[in-house]
């Protein structure tokens, strides 16, 4: 089998393992991100994240295992893989006295030695993209928390890289800041794969396709977000709230093969089920007709239960993290 391929993958870690003086902090790692996709990287502190995003740099050799980015092994053609990949470090420096435009034309400079006007065209379309137009001629030291992680991102981007790296990019921001920056990221997305680290569920429920949990340096889990927050396989439970007498539907569902368990509460004259079921494809297709047979039975509301990505996490990493 040919090690070297990542299936149209931009980054691909295969049993990717960093011990450092008996600290296991990244255990076998093994993930896909695929391209165009934003990636949010979750997990609690001491997980693992900055440890991986490092080695994916080339600022640390893995101990074990590799990973590949654009099919490039991360050691071996460090400086290739380099020139295709913009970083954003989690808590950027500047020159304060610097203005936006200023830092962004010092940056621009290091990649291009172009025409002064193609450097300044490049300037402004940066400053555009993450909405700095009106603040490009002030001093970075005046700008708020948001402002200097859009400017970072500005940076990062100055040379269209195919892969930007964001090490906790709103971790330290207010509500406002935040969502600036994700707004920004979401308009990346046609250009570029944005794979990011972060402990803030919220976050990651508004911006990522897909996610990877990591804990005590292994992955609990991967998948696409709303994967992840439909529940699968095991956890699949329906809410569903119907009026009238209601006992005969009851029975019916409950002996069902595909149902698990059905719970009822009785609220305001209606009657609320949850039913975790085995087969989502049974319980679509079968459960309202069951439940119809009865005519004096009329239903309210039938869904899916989604959960919020704050549960998914708990179940998964368990309270410890919960901080
Ligand atoms: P995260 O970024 O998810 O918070 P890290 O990758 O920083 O997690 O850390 C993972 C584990 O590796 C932690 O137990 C941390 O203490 C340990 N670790 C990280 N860097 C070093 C280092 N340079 N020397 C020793 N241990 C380290």
């Amino acid at each position: 089998m040919d090690t070297n391929t990542s299936n149209g993958n931009v980054i691909h870690t295969q049993e990717l393992t960093k011990t450092y003086k008996g600290v296991n902090a990244l255990q076998g790692l093994n993930l896909q991100v695929p391209r165009n996709s934003i990636f949010g990287f979750l997990g609690p502190n001491g997980a693992g994240k900055s440890t991986t995003i490092k080695m994916l740099l080339g600022l640390t050799r893995p101990t074990a295992g590799k990973a590949l980015i654009f099919e490039k092994d991360i050691t071996q053609e460090s400086l290739a893989v380099r020139r295709k990949v913009g970083y954003l470090a989690q808590d950027p420096r500047y020159y304060e006295h610097m203005t936006a435009r200023q830092t962004l034309r010092y940056t621009a400079r290091f990649f291009y030695q172009g025409p002064k006007d193609l450097i300044e065209a490049r300037v402004e379309e940066m400053l555009e993209l993450v909405g700095l137009e009106d603040k490009a001629d002030r001093p970075i030291k005046g700008f708020s928390g948001g402002e200097r992680q859009r400017l970072g991102i500005a940076q990062a981007q100055v040379n269209y890289p195919d892969l930007l790296i964001l090490d906790e990019p709103a971790a330290s921001l207010d509500p406002q800041g935040r969502r600036d920056v994700l707004t920004v990221m979401e308009t990346l997305r046609k250009h570029t794969t944005i794979f990011y680290s972060t402990h803030i569920l919220d976050d990651v429920q508004r911006v990522s396709d897909r996610v990877a949990i990591l804990n005590r340096g292994g992955l609990v889990a991967e998948a696409p977000i709303q994967e992840l927050l439909n529940g699968s396989g095991s956890s699949v439970v329906y809410n569903v709230t119907i009026k009238g007498s209601v006992s005969g539907a009851q029975a019916r569902v409950a002996r069902q093969p595909w149902v698990r368990s059905l719970s009822a509460k009785s609220n305001n004259g209606a009657v609320n089920w949850q039913v975790n079921v085995s087969d989502a494809d049974a319980a679509e297709d079968q459960m309202l007709r069951l439940i119809l047979e009865d005519r004096s039975v009329s239903v309210k509301s039938f869904g899916r239960k989604t959960h919020n990505l704050e549960e998914v996490f708990l179940s998964m990493v368990g309270e410890e993290s919960k901080k």
